[in-house]
């Protein structure tokens, strides 16, 4: 069986599986995913070849792209993004909904890549928090779904209390995001 069809831990009998609150609820978000595609170059290009049939994102329960920041809760930052960008990124950021999960998707948008300049943000984790880094440039569209499968490994294990504890809260707090 797949990670992606992992069964619920928990204790179970004939008919019956009695198990967390936490688990149920990571399960069924791991499975729900909603993307919001910030591409701005050709990482995004290979997120589009993820998306068709080869690739088929679909298969993780996220074929439902949002394009607004309110209805989704995975950011998918794929390209350079310029200073002037970083804002409008923090914004998108910002606009989305608690629990929201975050994916540098190569190497611009983990640390600037190959655009050592001063018009080019260095990493999107100097205004935003990260969850996961996707190494490459471009990444294949395999490193892409090996990305998402790290961040369904989190939304799946995250305590339903860990965006109220005062941890996440020092982290937002530490971006001056309130
Ligand atoms: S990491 Fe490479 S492929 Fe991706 S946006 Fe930057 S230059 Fe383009």
């Amino acid at each position: 069986m797949s990670e992606n069809n992992q069964k619920l831990e928990g204790f179970e009998g004939p008919g019956f599986l009695a198990t967390s609150l936490d688990k149920a609820v990571g399960m069924a978000r791991k499975n729900s995913i909603w993307p919001l595609p910030f591409a701005t170059s050709c990482c995004g290009i290979e997120f589009m070849a993820t998306m068709a049939s080869t690739y088929d994102f679909g298969r993780f329960g996220a074929e439902r792209l949002s394009f607004s920041p309110r209805q989704a809760d995975l950011l998918m930052v794929m390209g350079t993004i310029s200073k002037k960008m970083g804002p409008v990124l923090r914004q998108v950021y910002e606009q989305m909904a608690e629990p929201k999960w975050v994916i540098a998707v190569g190497a611009c948008a983990s640390t600037g890549g190959i655009f050592d300049t001063y018009s080019v943000l260095q990493g999107i984790d100097r205004i935003i928090p990260v969850d996961v880094y996707v190494p490459g440039c471009p990444p294949r569209p395999e490193q892409i779904i090996d990305g998402v499968l790290k961040i369904q490994e989190l939304v799946q294990n995250e305590s339903l209390r860990r965006r109220n504890s005062p941890e996440y809260q020092e982290l937002l707090a530490s971006y001056g995001i309130e």
